[in-house]
């Protein structure tokens, strides 16, 4: 059960209007229906029947993470079992081994944030020969981006200053942070009370910055960490604010919390939203955000991938065919061919697309790096996707 809130509470935070209606629509299932239709029909006007994908390799450098987020199934401190940080030569042998074979066209590279703030990885940095995370990151990109065929990185290592993001970005394709929940109590007195980059006012400067820097950007939700139905409201708000205000935002992800089996964390409030929680949400996202900004849920952690679908998402977000999800590493990738046949038997085409969306492909000399340019327009087709001679499959 979602937790509710009372009248209070809404008095003492003064709740916009706009809020309120949000999180009642969100209390009435009963609406459903309604809603994704309204969702679908304005989804396919712009996207027709076509679902993309990213085809990914999933390079997790360090779990090593300043935060510990009570959710987390990947997060460690740098003593717990199982923490680790790849050396360069070991993380350019995984991208070797699998990029061609694979027909990869993204390197995931999703860490725990800051992990150079522990003394432990402070000294291997320094005995490889970085003074901080973020040269030894901006090396190792440097290093992908020379290497691969087609595959450009999409980066996901937690918060970063606009210096930092500006020395990154020649080398990705996009950058991602989640919002998660726009909340402070869950910084207070909930699952991010030990995560302090988690405070939301962190994660829009962030994406501010990536606007000013025309680095585009994914962002999103996580549903079922313990936020009430206004903490869904107000995210939802926010985030399609800020994709109105920034055109550097190329997706928002609907994510529903799962849990771990081999996390030590417990967070005991929260609780995976149900199909009809997650399918109203994600309706509701395709309403009220610009449709210019892709909806994607992975498909992965949803257990009825049509019924997503059919509520108004147009993106699977990054699979691989290689590597697990190593966030989540209980809850495998289904098979490609297998959602390529679900898809085509519900009348939809699924489509292979790169780490930065067709918009931004198209106004590659604002959004991309010569770099990146020049593994990008070789390949994509007159909409912006990649070219069916160079997909892949299983
Ligand atoms: S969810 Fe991300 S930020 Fe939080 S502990 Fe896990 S790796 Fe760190």
């Amino acid at each position: 059960m979602m937790r509710t809130t009372g009248t209070e509470e809404m008095k003492i935070t003064g709740l916009s209007d706009k809020i309120l209606y949000l999180s009642s629509l969100l209390n009435n299932l009963s609406m459903l229906n309604e809603l994704q239709n309204r969702a679908r029909m304005i989804r396919d006007r712009y996207y027709g029947n076509i679902i993309t994908y990213s085809r990914k390799l999933f390079l997790p450098l360090t779990n090593i993470c300043i935060n510990s987020c009570l959710y987390c199934n990947f997060g460690k401190r740098p003593h717990e079992a199982g923490a680790f940080i790849m050396s360069p030569r070991s993380a350019l042998e995984i991208v070797e081994k699998y990029e061609r074979k694979f027909r990869i066209k993204e390197i995931l590279i999703c860490t725990g944030e800051r992990p150079d703030a522990y003394r432990e990885v402070k000294d291997k940095l320094k005995e490889w020969g970085y003074r901080s995370y973020v040269e030894y990151l901006v090396d190792i990109l440097d290093k992908i981006v020379r290497k691969t065929t087609y595959a450009i990185p999409h980066v996901n290592v937690g918060y970063l200053e606009k210096e930092e993001i500006e020395a990154i970005r020649p080398f990705v394709a996009s950058l991602g942070l989640m919002i998660e929940v726009v909340s402070y109590t869950l910084m207070r007195n909930g699952p991010h009370k030990y995560s302090p980059t988690k405070a939301p006012h962190y994660r829009i400067k962030f994406l501010v910055n990536c606007n000013k820097l025309r680095t585009p950007v994914t962002t999103g939700t996580i549903v079922g960490i313990c936020e009430n139905v206004l903490d869904r409201a107000r995210t939802l708000i926010v985030l399609a604010k800020l994709c109105d205000l920034l055109d550097a935002i190329q997706e928002i992800i609907v994510q529903p919390y799962v849990p771990g089996e081999s996390s030590s964390r417990r967070c005991i409030c929260c609780l995976t939203p149900t199909l009809e929680e997650l399918s109203l949400l994600v309706s509701l996202y395709r309403i009220y955000v610009p449709i210019k900004v892709s909806i994607q849920s992975p498909p992965n952690l949803i257990n009825n991938i049509i019924r997503i679908v059919e509520s108004g998402i147009n993106d699977l977000g990054g699979i691989s065919p290689v590597t697990p999800d190593y966030i989540n590493i209980s809850y495998p990738w289904p098979k490609i061919s297998y959602i390529r046949r679900l898809l085509r038997e519900h009348g939809y085409m699924l489509r292979e697309r790169l780490p930065v969306y067709p918009r931004f492909v198209k106004e590659y000399k604002i959004w991309l790096s010569d770099i990146i340019r020049d593994k990008v327009l070789p390949i994509v087709d007159d909409q912006g996707l990649v070219d069916p001679k160079y997909e892949g499959e299983d």
